[in-house]
């Protein structure tokens, strides 16, 4: 048994899973019993040195190819503090202004970016330019054209982009995803995302429009349009989408605060999904076939997944997300490995442009046809 999806196919249906399965999700451990786990490692550095970034460098402990190796953030506070505590050299260090020079830095194959959104698109240009492989956060950017430039960038530097896509490693979701394939749950017919939760400082870049390029769909709402694509198994051809905006004081113009909205699929299946600032417990995905069902809830959050299904519940381990991620980012880099859902820069894309469909039907009252 050489690979994490025949390990989890076996133990899920198990007398063993059940019993040392409270081992494997307690463990900080990103790797599961038997699998193979050789290869060169990723060095990587982290660029922003905030929230999100603090709980990737954390579980980048765990990891077995990918290592911190490098900071990169405008606050010098911040890279002592993070040096002493993951023992990275003053050479491994950079500031805004010359990051660049990470180009003759052996120490550094990657760059994660992990900044606002509307930075993400420069940065990871920038990164290209000197190289190094680019990870960046999601939303990969703020629009369709920027996304697209992010490719081409990294295209033409001969570097891989990856997006911090954490779910597409995720056992309970691609257990969801094998049975889909396998047929066990029928044609799909529906999909429910709903992904929100209230926003607190309103300080904070995720209400500037300018940072962040929207409001809650960017933030949360993306992990439903990304969901549906992922569980339901195809791209949408139709979104139509309403926005309530309650606090227009908070959520300013070019934030919105909730959208719900609807998608059509090419086999006929639809989704119902809602993004919300305003609301909590929103965390959940439902797919549904004509011969069975799946859900998910928490479906995208940090908290222990949970699966269920008509035959009952997952009994899978949790990992630590962003662990595997990383695991998984340095094979897919370096030895071409492809993933079950891709996390490249044109799989973010997609997402970007249902976002903008979404934006385009909120606007104008009327649906809109995709074509990703
Ligand atoms: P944060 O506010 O906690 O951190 C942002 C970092 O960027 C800070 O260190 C800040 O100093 C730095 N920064 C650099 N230039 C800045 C500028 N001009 N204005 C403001 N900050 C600037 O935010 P976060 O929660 O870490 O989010 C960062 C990115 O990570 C976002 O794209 C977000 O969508 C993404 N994110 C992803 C997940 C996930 O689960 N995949 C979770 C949280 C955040």
């Amino acid at each position: 048994m050489n690979t994490r999806r025949e390990f989890l196919q076996k133990i899920s249906g198990s007398a063993f899973g059940l019993t040392v399965l409270p081992t494997i999700a307690s463990a900080s451990c990103a790797n599961l019993p038997g699998e193979v786990n050789e290869g060169r490692v990723l060095n990587v550095a982290i660029l922003g040195l905030g929230g999100y970034a603090t709980r990737v460098a954390a579980a980048m402990v765990n990891c077995k190819r990918a290592k911190l190796t490098g900071l990169i953030s405008g606050t010098p506070e911040k890279i002592k503090a993070w040096q002493a505590k993951y023992n990275i050299p003053d050479k491994n260090c950079y500031n805004y202004e010359n990051y660049d020079a990470i180009k003759n830095n052996p120490d550094i194959d990657a760059v994660y970016v992990i900044t606002p959104n509307a930075l993400h698109k420069e940065e990871v240009i920038r990164v290209a330019a000197a190289g190094k492989h680019a990870i960046s956060e999601k939303p990969m950017t703020i629009s369709v054209k920027d996304g697209e430039e992010m490719i081409e960038a990294c295209k033409k530097a001969n570097v891989k982009l990856l997006v911090g896509y954490r779910m597409h490693f995720e056992p309970h979701t691609l257990e969801i995803i094998r049975m889909r394939n396998a047929g066990e749950f029928g044609k799909i017919t529906f999909f429910q995302g709903l992904s929100g939760f209230v926003i607190g400082d309103t300080k904070q870049w995720r209400l500037n429009p300018k940072l962040s390029g929207g409001g809650s769909m960017m933030d949360i709402g993306i992990y439903s349009v990304n969901g549906s694509r992922y569980m339901v198994g195809e791209d949408p051809i139709w979104v139509n989408a309403v926005e309530t905006k309650n606090d227009p004081v908070k959520f300013v113009q070019g934030i919105d605060e909730t959208i719900q909205f609807q998608m059509g699929f090419p086999s006929g299946a639809v989704a119902s999904c809602l993004s919300t600032y305003s609301m909590n417990w929103l965390d959940r995905f439902f797919l549904d076939g004509l011969n069975g069902f799946a859900e998910l809830h928490p479906a995208t959050g940090y908290d222990p997944t949970t699966g269920l299904t008509h035959k009952g519940p997952l009994n899978l381990p949790n990992t630590i997300h962003q662990a595997v991620q990383m695991d998984e980012m340095a094979a897919i880099i370096f030895d071409g490995k492809k993933p079950i859902v891709p996390v490249d820069g044109e799989e973010a894309l997609k997402d970007l442009k249902v976002i903008e469909g979404i934006y385009k039907s909120a606007q104008s009252g009327k649906t809109v046809n995709l074509q990703l």
